[in-house]
């Protein structure tokens, strides 16, 4: 008897058959769950790829922001698996065996081919150590009805027909919704699936946001219009097939600031061993009234293990509060001009590579961010208030991780008059025109009111956190199986004064202040919990944009193994 199949009988649903389901069926084989029923439905025709490195999103020119060692573990490492690629294959992403390493980006679309391998190898050794798999295609689930009086889930697929499961995981992934595409001719919601936007464009194509979703856009236009070439000084350059041509790309962002440029990273201090344990958890909760201080956060995830990567750095920060290392940080930031910026970091980032040295504080910030992932549900509404007013504007900036070759199409486009930046505060509008295109509303930095019309507008925001409104499955909102996520204010005297300008601030049943956040709730399994906090043992969601409210990071595929092995530690514990 293995220890673990206690489970099985059951029949587990997997919805989506992107990263997140890869891992969630690697997790359930590696905790050894055999006699369970595993059915993944995917409503498209490819395993593992997902979104991001599928032609939903991506195009020959689009690359991962990680190298191939900072990939979490699967069947075989990217090293071992480029050596069985068909050389037609590597032909065309540009891939020169002899020079490959695992500190390389990879193409997004050739990294979605060996994750599809990697499905396939999970689903060999599901049914070797007697999961029953079974993988249903082409099969969108439209709907999730939970049975709590038969202890079972319904899937409701789109062509009606259902099937009732002991556990569901929703592992459905990135959405778009289309708010003003195809009506408005000229906008786009998105830039995905970016087929979309190889066209010739004779005007200047405004882009809102700056950081790689802006630069995804920015790589399959730029090609459209012109060609990049070496100089003789080894400097990448950009020349518009058409001299006259009057395309340009202009990137519209709050500060007027680029991303980060991608660095060494030293896995060891990313902040994936340095998670808060549960038990640390509760003790912080039992000391704090039930919540989790973001400045305890700070303190221990990213002052104290700064005091021993970069002490120099440490001294001169370590008596700020947040809110003052934020402000200094951005203040160094918005001294040089962006692009200037850009082009010292770019440099530093190559120092950092040569060396195999860290950035610390850049990374030990980002492993701050993932570490809050965890908590971030017992944080005051208060604390979460200054994580998004002050900590994440930094920190969305950073984690971007440009790879090297997109920050030099990024320069090279700068240098030949194509691309430009432009600050727009955070009370700038974007109206789309009936006649197509748009007027983009804002103040510049001068203090001038302006409006500015485009013909072509890509929005490039990238994945926003979805309000529980945008949830496509009425069943879990209709039977109240599924709540709003919230959080409590500490100081409510403070709520209350609050209330007038925030929205989203309301009162509870308790009579108790509550911060509207977005998504739903989840506990610290992922399971879902109704509006009275009841945890339902059947269902768990991993699909980041609804969860973002309660998951404030940037999700990358070492979430979605975190993810997944919290799940599978809880299906365990339930049998
Ligand atoms: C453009 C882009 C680039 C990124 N690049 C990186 C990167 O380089 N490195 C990194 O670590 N992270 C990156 N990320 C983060 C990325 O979110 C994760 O790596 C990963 O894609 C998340 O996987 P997922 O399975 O949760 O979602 P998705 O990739 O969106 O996959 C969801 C799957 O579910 C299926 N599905 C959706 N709805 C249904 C339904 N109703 N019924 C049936 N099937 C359904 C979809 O067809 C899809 O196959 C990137 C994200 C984006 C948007």
């Amino acid at each position: 008897m293995k220890k673990n199949n206690n489970l099985a009988g059951k029949q587990i649903a997997i919805i989506g058959g992107g990263p997140s389901g890869l891992f969630m069926l690697k997790k359930l084989i590696d905790a050894d769950l055999q006699g369970i029923s595993v059915r993944i439905f995917e409503k498209g025709n490819q395993l593992g790829a997902g979104m991001p490195y599928s032609s939903s999103g991506a195009n020959d020119e689009h690359v991962t922001n990680v190298s191939a060692n900072e990939i979490p573990e699967l069947e075989q490492s990217i090293g071992e698996w480029i050596k069985q690629v068909h050389p037609h294959t590597l032909a065309r992403f540009k891939i020169d065996l002899s020079h490959f390493h695992d500190y390389k980006v990879l193409p997004r679309l050739l990294f979605g081919e060996y994750l599809a391998d990697q499905f396939a190898l999970l689903a060999k050794k599901a049914a070797n150590i007697g999961i029953d798999l079974q993988i249903f295609y082409n099969s969108q689930v439209a709907d999730i009805l939970d049975q709590p009086a038969n202890k079972s889930v319904t899937v409701v697929l789109a062509d009606n027909s259902s099937c009732a499961f002991d556990h569901l995981v929703l592992c459905s992934g990135h959405l778009w919704p289309k708010r003003h595409e195809d009506k408005i001719k000229g906008y786009y919601d998105s830039p995905y699936p970016p087929a979309k936007l190889k066209q010739i464009l004779n005007h200047p194509v405004a882009i809102r946001g700056a950081s790689l979703t802006a630069i995804d856009a920015m790589r399959t236009l730029a090609r459209q219009h012109g060609s990049y070439r070496i100089s003789d000084m080894g400097r990448l350059y950009y020349q518009l097939n058409d001299p006259k041509s009057e395309f340009k790309i202009v990137l519209h962002s709050r500060e007027g600031l680029l991303p980060g440029v991608r660095f060494h990273l030293e896995d060891s201090i990313l902040g994936k061993d340095s998670i808060f344990t549960p038990d640390e958890i509760k003790a912080i909760r039992k000391a704090n009234e039930g919540f989790v201080p973001l400045n305890l956060a700070f303190e221990e995830k990213f002052l104290k293990p700064l005091s021993k990567q970069d002490p120099v750095f440490y001294q001169k920060i370590k008596d700020l509060p947040m809110e003052d290392f934020v402000d200094k940080v951005m203040e160094l930031r918005e001294r040089l001009g962006p692009f200037q910026l850009f082009r010292s970091e770019y440099k530093e980032a190559a120092q950092s590579i040569r060396r195999h040295q860290s950035v610390y504080w850049k990374e030990l910030l980002c492993g701050l961010s993932y570490t809050l992932n965890y908590p971030a549900k017992y944080f005051s509404a208060e604390d979460m208030l200054r994580l998004k007013k002050k900590l994440m504007p930094l920190i969305s900036l950073l984690i971007a991780f440009v790879p090297q070759s997109s920050a030099e199409e990024l320069l090279a486009l700068h240098d030949a008059g194509v691309l430009d930046l432009v600050a727009v505060g955070a009370e700038s509008k974007v109206v789309p025109q009936q006649e197509g295109g748009i007027a983009y509303h804002y103040t510049n930095e001068q203090g001038e009111e302006k409006v500015v019309e485009y013909d072509t507008f890509v929005d490039c925001i990238g994945q926003q956190h979805l309000s529980f409104d945008d949830i496509p499955f009425p069943g879990l909102k209709e039977k109240g199986t599924i709540a709003p996520a919230k959080l409590q204010f500490r100081v409510q005297t403070l709520a209350s004064s609050l209330l007038e300008e925030n929205q989203d601030i309301e009162i509870g049943v308790d009579g108790q202040y509550y911060l509207k956040v977005p998504g739903l709730a989840i506990n610290d399994y992922f399971q879902v919990v109704d509006k009275y906090l009841a945890l339902n043992p059947r269902i768990y969601v991993m699909s980041v944009p609804f969860i973002g409210g309660y998951n404030p990071d940037y999700s990358g595929l070492d979430f979605c193994e975190t993810a997944a092995d919290q799940i599978v530690k809880s299906l365990v514990m339930l049998a």
